[in-house]
């Protein structure tokens, strides 16, 4: 299949698609011995001899990783203040990966990292619906009514959010802690919280049980596990 040059490179795991742009205009791209400057050449990787720098490229072997992320950790593949981010976690990971989606700094666990745009694009797509499951503790008690209403959708600044499945997991006297799990499939930005702040309740912590079918089953906090081919499959 024919694809821009700029994209295939990216793809492959050579820069980002901007700097291979760059690699590009500086002539350091041949294609079939000729060198482009072209951005908008068209080329097909498994027909076409493309050289970057006098080194041929080949197609970057796709991964894809369950990472059961820790508190306090950046859903960001760098951070200018030099904060830990995720990438930190897969430093001997030679591929290009990065999250599927995100979760806030003070939220933990379940999140997926891949280099396949393709199932990242998928996965995020709104029409997609993937079911996220959320454990989340409040300090204090709720009321039935409250749980009600965040499973049949609350009115947030950005619109109605959709119909939710929500379970009452007990509160503790001795912590005057509450657990609640909540299943949702939309992605707005820091959703779960939100949907808590609503009633003046603030999450005190958040974590990512589920996402689709995949669990933290065996999967310590900051440490993460390869998808096997049939969980891969089974996400596309
Ligand atoms: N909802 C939130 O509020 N935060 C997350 O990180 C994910 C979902």
């Amino acid at each position: 299949m024919k694809e821009r040059l700029q994209k295939v490179m990216s793809n492959c795991g050579v820069a980002s698609r901007r700097a291979s742009e760059q690699l590009i205009l500086a002539g350091k791209v041949r294609v079939n011995g000729v060198v482009v400057r072209e951005l908008g050449t068209k080329v097909d990787l498994d027909k076409d001899m493309i050289l970057v720098d006098g080194k041929r490229l080949e197609a970057e072997k796709k991964r894809y990783f369950l990472f059961n992320k820790p508190k306090g950790v950046i859903t960001t593949a760098s951070d200018d203040q030099g904060r830990e981010t995720v990438m930190d976690y897969f430093k001997k990971v030679p591929e290009r990966i990065y999250p599927v989606g995100r979760l806030d700094q003070n939220t933990e666990g379940l999140l997926l990292m891949t280099n396949d745009g393709e199932l990242a694009n998928i996965l995020m797509h709104p029409s997609k619906l993937v079911d996220k499951t959320y454990e989340v503790k409040i300090k204090s008690r709720i009321a039935d009514t409250v749980l009600q209403q965040l499973a049949d959708g609350v009115e947030l600044e950005d619109g109605m959010t959709a119909p939710a499945i929500v379970c009452y997991n007990g509160y503790d006297v001795h912590t005057g802690i509450t657990n609640v799990e909540i299943t949702i499939h939309e992605g707005r930005n820091r959703q779960v919280r939100r949907m808590f702040e609503h009633f003046g309740l603030q999450v005190y912590n958040l974590r990512r049980v589920q996402y689709a079918f995949l669990t933290l089953s065996g999967v310590k906090r900051g440490a993460y596990r390869r998808l096997t081919p049939e969980e891969i499959a089974e996400l596309y």
